[in-house]
């Protein structure tokens, strides 16, 4: 067995990590200092030196590693990701047999037993998400791993930790056959264009597709859309499929002009029946409520943290005036479509700042559904923070 530094839990934070806690924060462990490289096997013990867990050093976000077995005798070897990799296929068995949708995560970090580690399904291709050093030194075992328990076209990657910029140059291509880009996937019978060998984003965040169906299906019909934080424009495409009179995208990137164009025309849709703008969200709406503009939809994603030349967003701190923001240009009886996968609150706080900004706004309201991670992102039980995700329809009344 490989060498594996001891870490001692604090007192306080024994009967957590006893429970089955993944994340490894460097608060509840003494001694870190023995951890130098990343990916270094870690075994937790109690005060009593009793074991409580097995893991992997790998700094990522506010943790310093994920435990990824909590049976002593456990190895971590390539069967070991075999036995993981093969249980959460397995799960998705339903979704592979699916004729209308294939772009689909198979593979949700720590809800599937690994932290640091994600892999989607697009077509034939599969995309594994790196989030920290640590699971990268895992690289091997991954792989043989994968490639034992799948028929593949081809397997690419993205490191979504610092390379000291090395990550830059590569189009994350590892096995089988080089894409032709952009892959054409299907999402409930919607065709997606797909990059995977562009930076850190591929075009279509697959943790909308419930909500992406609903809004097509039960909300477009006749209504015009104002889709802000648009990206590649999906949401736009769903509501254009639905029935909407109109879409108007907004985002300040400039490539979201081209790839909206693209998510529009390979479903067949004249993009220029629909309006795409770059332009700052923020100053959108002050354009909108000064030109008396109201849509019946407003769909808000906005990141959890953004910064452009004039305005800095905080979801934590100013999802609330974005609400009012959107109130203010929404039709009596319209819907606001508030989404965020800022994972520092959850739902009940999120819709607390709904109900502040419609008590500041003067203005009633109903909560019409709401969403969470779709099942093809498994979550932890005993790590609720990894269901980041949190979407409500309300409707605006009077
Ligand atoms: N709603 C999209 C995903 C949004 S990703 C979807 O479902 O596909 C976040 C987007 O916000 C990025 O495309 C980024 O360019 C954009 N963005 C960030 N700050 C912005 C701002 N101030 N104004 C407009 N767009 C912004």
């Amino acid at each position: 067995m490989e060498t594996e530094v001891i870490l001692e839990v604090e007192r306080r934070d024994t009967a957590k990590y006893k429970s089955g806690y993944p994340l490894i924060v460097k608060e509840a462990v003494r001694k870190i200092d023995a951890l130098v490289e990343e990916g270094t096997l870690i075994k937790l013990v109690d005060e009593h030196q009793q074991f409580i867990g097995r893991g992997y050093y790998g700094k990522q976000n506010k943790g310093i590693g994920w435990i990824l077995s909590n049976n002593e005798d456990e190895e971590i070897n390539e069967e070991f990701f075999e036995r993981k990799l093969g249980a959460a296929f397995s799960k998705r068995k339903q979704l592979f047999r699916s004729k209308d949708t294939n772009a689909f995560r198979i593979f949700n970090a720590e809800g599937d037993g690994v932290g640091g580690l994600t892999i989607d399904y697009f077509n034939g291709y599969y995309l594994i998400n790196w989030y920290s050093e640590g699971i990268y030194s895992f690289y091997p075992r991954i792989i043989a791993a994968l490639k034992k328990l799948v028929n593949y076209e081809g397997i690419y990657q993205k490191k979504r930790f610092d390379t000291g910029g090395h990550y830059i140059e590569e189009d994350g291509f590892i096995e089988g056959k080089r894409a032709q880009f952009p892959i054409m996937v299907k999402e409930n019978g919607v065709n997606l264009a797909v990059y995977l060998n562009e930076g850190a984003m591929t075009g279509v965040f697959l943790d909308q597709r419930n909500v992406r169906i609903t809004l097509r299906d039960k909300y477009a019909k006749d209504k015009t859309v104002l889709n802000t934080f648009s990206y590649t424009g999906v949401f736009s495409v769903f509501a254009a499929l639905g029935g909407a009179a109109k879409t108007t995208s907004v985002d300040l990137a400039n490539r979201s002009l081209a790839k909206t164009i693209e998510q529009f025309s390979v479903n067949g849709i004249d993009y220029e029946a629909h309006e795409i703008i770059v332009e700052d969200v923020f100053h959108y709406f002050k354009y909108a409520a000064k030109k008396k503009k109201k849509f019946d939809i407003v769909i808000l994603d906005p990141p959890s943290f953004a910064r452009s030349k004039k305005y800095t967003f905080s979801a934590a701190k100013d999802y609330k005036n974005l609400l009012k923001e959107a109130i203010d240009i929404t039709e009596d009886h319209g819907v606001i479509l508030a989404s965020t996968n800022c994972a520092s609150f959850d739902m009940k706080k999120f819709k607390g700042f709904i109900d502040q900004a419609f008590k500041e706004s003067g203005v009633k309201y109903s909560l019409k559904e709401e969403f969470s991670l779709p099942s093809d992102f498994r979550t932890s039980k005993t790590f609720k923070e990894g269901n980041y995700l949190k979407v409500v329809f309300i409707q605006r009344l009077g």
